[in-house]
C-alpha cells in the first residue's frame, strides 16, 4: 500500500461505481486532495455483478438528467482516461401493452427530447423491424431509445478510478473504514491502518450504507432508510440462431424491456440475459435472526429461479429464442432500495459536512451523474439540476424500518410501474395520523400520504368507486372528479374545511432570531400580528423554498412550510443559525384546519371567542378560542376564498371540527385545494418552485426585495439578473383539448420549437378550464400568446394568461 494519508479534504467510504465516480468528479473539479477507502477490492459490493444496463429512460426529470449525463460521459470516458471499455450502445425497445403505457412513453419521450435525447415512439411493426425475434400479437406499441446499452461495470469503475488517480486523488483498497468521530470541527475517519482527518466525508458504502450511517448517529444522523433486496438475472448458453443472426447482420439485439410484465432481456455475447423484477420478491438481512454479514465482498445469494418462473415463461413466449438454449449462469445479488427506489444523494440529514451517495438500484446507469451531483453538493452546496427527487432529506421520521421494508418490497415488485396522478401506493400507510383521522374516515375520506401524514385527497359518497383499479389512468376524470367539483363549489359558495395535517412548523428563537431570518430570506418579514410568505434563494438566486413567517418578537420567529419540506427547510435554517439562535421543530404539537368560503366569517363567528374576525387578510390572532378550545387564527386561505387557518393542539381539534361540522361546514380534500390554488396562481414546492429557476424567472419579483439592506444569499446573482433581464419567465396558461392535465416538465412549443415546460397543472373548477403553470421564453410571456403543450403525445393549444390570479384577480373575496 502507498504511504497512508493522514489528512484529506474529503474521504469517501466505498469503492463501488458510485464512490469512485464521486472521487473522479471531485478530482475533475480540482479537488484532488481526496481519498477513497474501499474495504475490499474496487467493485466488491453490488457493482461487480451488475447486468450493466445503462438506460436513459426515467419518469423523473432529475434522474433523466443524471442518466443522460452518465451515458454521454461513458461514451467518451475510455478515450479520455485511456482505459478501453466494453460499452455497447445497442439502443433499446420498451414494450407497451396498453394505451396508458403508450401515454407514459409519450411523456418521457417528450421530456427526453427537451434534454436533447432522441427517444421515439414505435408502432408494433417498427418494433418487429428492430427486433426480429419478437412476438408482437398482443402489443400496443413501444418506444425506442437509440442511446441505451450495456457497459462492463467493473471496467467502468476502473476507468473512473484511473481518471481520478491520474488527477492526483488517492484510492486505498483493502482499507475498511471502521468508524468516524468529530474533533475540532473536523471529521476523523478511522481505519485499521490509521486515521484520516478531513473536512468532509461521504457515505458511498452501497448496501452497507445503513451500517456506516450508524456511525453518524451521535452527530445528529438518523437510521438510513434502505433495505437490501435480492435481484436475479440469468445468462443462457449460446443461442445458435442468435449467433448466426449476429454474424450475418454484424449487430447486437437492442435491449428489450417488457415493462408491463416486468423484466429486461438483452443479448450477452451470443446468449441472452433475462432479469425480472418479480412481485414475489425478497428482502435480505431485514430481521435480527438474519443479520447482514460483516463481509459479503464478491458474494452472491443462492439461486432462486423458482421465484422467476412466471417471468421466464412470459419472456419465452415473447422471444421464443430464449427457450432455445439452457440456463448458463445465475446471478442473485444484493441491491439496496430506498422506499421510492431512488438513490440518496446529497447532504446527510442532521449531520454537518457529511454527505450521502448510496442506495442505488440503478447505480451503473446513475453512477456517472451521481458523481457529478455529489461533487457539486460537496464543493458548492448546491447542484446544477434540481435534485430533490434524490435528496436524502425527502424521507423523515416516517421512514422507519417497517416502512422502508414494506415500501422496498412494493417498489421492487413494481419497478417499472406507472405512477398515475390519482393513485396512492398502499404499502407503508398510516404512519402519521391527524387527530381528526376517524372523523375524516367517517366522512368518506380517500387518503393520500404526505411526508408520512395521512391527508384526505377527496371525500367519496356511498357507492363511489374507491378501488385502486379506478386510479389506473392519466385522465383527469375518474370517480373523484364529480366529488372534487362539488367540494370546490361548496368552498366557492358556502364554506369548507380541510385539515392540513403535518404542516411543518419551525421556531427560530434567541437573541437575533429575527435578524438571522431576515438575513436569509429575499423577502420582507411581516410586522408582529401579520403573516407573510418569505422566499429563500441559493447563491445563484434560484428558489430553495417558500415559508409562511410570523415574527412574534425580535427573538421569536415562527415558520410554517410544506409537510414534505420538513427536514429540508429546518436544515436550511439550523445549518446557518448563529451562536445563541435555536431552530426547533414543532410539527407534531399543532394541527391546522383550513376553514374557507364566503360564509366562513359568519360560521366561525358562532363558535369563536376572543378572535377579531374583522381583522384584515394576512393578520394573525393568537389569543382566543374556537369551540372553547384555545387556538391561533391566521387569516389566509390557499383556496383563495375568505378564510382562516385554525392552529390548535391536536387534542383540541376534534371539538373544533365537530362544532364547525354542526354549523354546516363541509369537508374538502387536497385535490380540491390543488384545483383552487392553481386558479390563484399559488405555486407548489418542487413543482413550480425549484432550483431549476430563479426567483425572478419564477415571477416572484413582488417577494424579491433587492432593496433590503441585508446581504441575503442570492442577492448579487438576482441583482445581476435583474439588470440583464430574464430569458425565461413564469406564466399561467389555459390548455385546451386534453383529457389529462399535462405532467410537470411537459414540453411547451412555439412553431415547433421548444420554448419552456409545464411546472404544475390542474383543472380549475371555478374558471372551468385546465390551467398549467409554466416557465417559458420571456418574450412569449405576453397575455394572449398562443403556444402548444405536449400532453401525453397530444399537441394541445395553450394561451398565455395575464399575470395574477385567474380567479378573483382583485383578491376581493380573500380580503372580504
Ligand atoms: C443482479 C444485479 C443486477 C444489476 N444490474 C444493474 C444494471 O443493469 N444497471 C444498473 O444501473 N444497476 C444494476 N444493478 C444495481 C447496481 O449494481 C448498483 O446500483 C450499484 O452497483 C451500486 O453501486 P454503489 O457504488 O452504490 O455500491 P457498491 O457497488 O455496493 O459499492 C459499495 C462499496 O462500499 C464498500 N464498503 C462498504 N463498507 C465499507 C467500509 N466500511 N469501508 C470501506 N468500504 C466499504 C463495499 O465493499 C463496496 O465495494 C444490479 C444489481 C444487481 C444485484
Amino acid at each position: 500500500m502507498a504511504e497512508f494519508p493522514t489528512t484529506a479534504r474529503v474521504v469517501i467510504i466505498g469503492g463501488g461505481v458510485v464512490g469512485v465516480s464521486v472521487l473522479y468528479h471531485l478530482a475533475l473539479a480540482g479537488w484532488t486532495d481526496c481519498v477513497l477507502l474501499e474495504k475490499n477490492e474496487l467493485t466488491a459490493g453490488s457493482t461487480w455483478h451488475a447486468a450493466g444496463n445503462v438506460p436513459n429512460f426515467a419518469g423523473s426529470w432529475a434522474v433523466l438528467n443524471m442518466q443522460r449525463y452518465g451515458a454521454a460521459m461513458y461514451r467518451d470516458l475510455g478515450d479520455k482516461v485511456d482505459y478501453p471499455m466494453n460499452y455497447h450502445v445497442t439502443g433499446s425497445i420498451r414494450l407497451a401493452h396498453s394505451k396508458e403505457r403508450m401515454q407514459e412513453f409519450e411523456h418521457v419521450a417528450s421530456m427526453a427530447r427537451a434534454q436533447g435525447l432522441g427517444m421515439e415512439m414505435n408502432t408494433v411493426a417498427e418494433l418487429k423491424d428492430r427486433y426480429p425475434f419478437l412476438e408482437t400479437h398482443d402489443l400496443t406499441g413501444g418506444m425506442w431509445d437509440p442511446l441505451d446499452g450495456d457497459i462492463d461495470p467493473a471496467q467502468l469503475t476502473q476507468a473512473m478510478a484511473k481518471g481520478a488517480r491520474g488527477l492526483g486523488a488517492k484510492i486505498l483498497r483493502f482499507a475498511p473504514a471502521t468508524g468516524v468521530r468529530r474533533e475540532n470541527g473536523e471529521w476523523v475517519v478511522e481505519t485499521e491502518t490509521g486515521e484520516i482527518r478531513c473536512e468532509k466525508v461521504v457515505n458511498a458504502a452501497g448496501y452497507y450504507a445503513q451500517r456506516v450511517g450508524e456511525w453518524f448517529r451521535p452527530y445528529g444522523g438518523r437510521r438510513v432508510p434502505a433495505v437490501v433486496m435480492s435481484h436475479q438475472y440469468f445468462l443462457t448458453e449460446e443461442v445458435e440462431e442468435l449467433k448466426t443472426w449476429t454474424e450475418e447482420t454484424g449487430r447486437k439485439l437492442p435491449l428489450l424491456r417488457d415493462v408491463d410484465i416486468s423484466y429486461y432481456l438483452r443479448q450477452e455475447k451470443n446468449g441472452l440475459n433475462l432479469g425480472p423484477y418479480e412481485r414475489n420478491c425478497k428482502a435480505h438481512w431485514v430481521d435480527p435472526d438474519d443479520p447482514m454479514p460483516d463481509d459479503f465482498s464478491f458474494q452472491l445469494y443462492p439461486d432462486d429461479l423458482d421465484r422467476l418462473e412466471f417471468y421466464i415463461e412470459d419472456a419465452m413466449a415473447r422471444v421464443p429464442l430464449l427457450g432455445a438454449s439452457g440456463v448458463g449462469r445465475v446471478i442473485n445479488g444484493p441491491i439496496p432500495y430506498a422506499p421510492d427506489g431512488l438513490p440518496l444523494i446529497g447532504p446527510m440529514p442532521g449531520v454537518e459536512n457529511a454527505y450521502e451517495a448510496h442506495t442505488f438500484t440503478f447505480g451503473i446507469a446513475q453512477g456517472g451523474g451521481a458523481g457529478k451531483v455529489a461533487a457539486e453538493w460537496i464543493i458548492h452546496g448546491e447542484t446544477e439540476w434540481d435534485m430533490w427527487d434524490c435528496d436524502p432529506r425527502r424521507f423523515t421520521t416516517h421512514a422507519d424500518h417497517a416502512y422502508t421494508h414494506a415500501k422496498a418490497l412494493e417498489t421492487y415488485g413494481h419497478e417499472y410501474a406507472m405512477h398515475f396522478p390519482h393513485h396512492e401506493w398502499p404499502a407503508g400507510r398510516g404512519k402519521k395520523l391527524s387527530a381528526l383521522h376517524a372523523r375524516l374516515q367517517a366522512a368518506g375520506a380517500v387518503f393520500g400520504a404526505y411526508n408520512g401524514w395521512e391527508r384526505a385527497n377527496w371525500f367519496a359518497k356511498p357507492g363511489d368507486d374507491v378501488s385502486e383499479q379506478s386510479t389506473q389512468t392519466w385522465d383527469r376524470n375518474g370517480p373523484w372528479a364529480l366529488r372534487v367539483k362539488e367540494e370546490v363549489e361548496a368552498v366557492r359558495d358556502l364554506c369548507g374545511m380541510l385539515p392540513i395535517t403535518g404542516f411543518s412548523r419551525i421556531k427560530v428563537e434567541g437573541p437575533g432570531a429575527k435578524d438571522f431570518v431576515d438575513g436569509l430570506t429575499v423577502s420582507l418579514l411581516p410586522k408582529p400580528g401579520r403573516v407573510s410568505l418569505a422566499y429563500f434563494a441559493d447563491s445563484q438566486g434560484r428558489v430553495l423554498t417558500e415559508m409562511s413567517v410570523m415574527v412574534h418578537s425580535d427573538e421569536d420567529v415562527g415558520l410554517i412550510t410544506a409537510a414534505v419540506a420538513q427536514w429540508h427547510d429546518s436544515e436550511l435554517l439550523s445549518r446557518r443559525a448563529p451562536e445563541g439562535v435555536t431552530v426547533s421543530d414543532h410539527t407534531e404539537e399543532v394541527e391546522c384546519l383550513l376553514v374557507t368560503g364566503p360564509k366562513a366569517r359568519e360560521i366561525l363567528g358562532t363558535v369563536t371567542e376572543g378572535h377579531d374576525l374583522t381583522a384584515p387578510w394576512l393578520s394573525v390572532s393568537l389569543d382566543g378560542t374556537v369551540a372553547g378550545k384555545p387556538c391561533a387564527l391566521l387569516r389566509v386561505s390557499f383556496a383563495g376564498e375568505l378564510g382562516w387557518e385554525i392552529h390548535a393542539a391536536p387534542d383540541d381539534m376534534p371539538a373544533i371540527w365537530d362544532a364547525l361540522a354542526a354549523a354546516g361546514v363541509t369537508p374538502f380534500g387536497m385535490y380540491a385545494l390543488d384545483a383552487m390554488r392553481i386558479e390563484k396562481g399559488y405555486r407548489t414546492w418542487k413543482g413550480d418552485l425549484s432550483t431549476e429557476y430563479s426567483l425572478l424567472e419564477s415571477g416572484l419579483d413582488r417577494f424579491t426585495r433587492l432593496d433590503k439592506p441585508q446581504d441575503f444569499p442570492g442577492k448579487a446573482a438576482l441583482q445581476h439578473q435583474q439588470q440583464q433581464g430574464v430569458e425565461r419567465l413564469f406564466a399561467a396558461l389555459i390548455v385546451e383539448g386534453a383529457a389529462q392535465e399535462p405532467r410537470s416538465m411537459s414540453t411547451i412549443r412555439k412553431d415547433g420549437e421548444a420554448v419552456g415546460e409545464v411546472t404544475s397543472a390542474a383543472w380549475g373548477y371555478r374558471v372551468d378550464a385546465c390551467i398549467a403553470h409554466a416557465v417559458i421564453r420571456a418574450d412569449l410571456a405576453v397575455p394572449g400568446t398562443l403556444l402548444d403543450v405536449e400532453v401525453f403525445g397530444q399537441t394541445c393549444r395553450a394561451t398565455v394568461q395575464a399575470p395574477g390570479p385567474l380567479w378573483d384577480p382583485e383578491n376581493a373575496r380573500i380580503r372580504a
